[in-house]
């Protein structure tokens, strides 16, 4: 089992680097990165976690919802609904602060595998705000840029028990 790593927390200026995109795949220093990645993401129970938060400007992200963890590397949003839906987020990166959220509530993800496979997943929902989340964090944004109302979110935390998104 890999290591946590410690993570950015606001208003850290690494958090505002734009990550650039991984053309080595499959290596063992991205196979471990991955899980420590997710050691980080557990440890915290949150549910997505992008490499810009340990420090590491790479377009790499994991996002873990009911289903085992997700590894996006060099992700692109395409094929946007018009609709957007505002709801509470939360960063690891910005504890304790959370906020309302305008996002597209449905997209499709263009990205690869640890080992280069691409992969195409269509997302709605939570799943759909998680991807543009970690998406934001890999171009230097954070939920902050985008919230149109700060909330404690404690409630909604302690309701579902997690903290949310990464
Ligand atoms: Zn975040």
């Amino acid at each position: 089992m890999k290591s946590p790593r410690p993570v950015l927390q606001y208003p850290n200026d690494q958090l505002k680097k734009i990550a650039e995109p991984i053309t080595d795949f499959g290596t063992q220093i991205l196979r471990d990165t991955v899980k420590e990645m997710i050691a980080t993401m557990r440890r915290l129970r949150g549910i997505g976690l992008a490499a810009t938060q340990i420090g590491l400007h790479k377009q790499l992200a994991v996002i873990e919802l009911k289903d085992g963890p997700l590894v996006l590397i060099n992700p692109q949003i395409s094929r946007c609904s018009k609709k957007l839906e505002e709801d509470e987020e939360g960063c690891l990166s910005v504890p304790t602060v959370f906020g309302m959220v305008p996002r597209y509530t449905e997209l499709v993800l263009d990205a690869f595998d640890i080992d280069g496979k691409p992969y195409t997943a269509e997302a709605h929902g939570l799943f759909a705000r998680v991807i543009q989340h970690e998406y934001d964090h890999l171009h230097g944004k954070l939920f902050l840029d985008r919230s149109t109302r700060l909330t404690t979110g404690l409630d909604r935390a302690r309701a579902l028990g997690i903290a949310l998104t990464g």
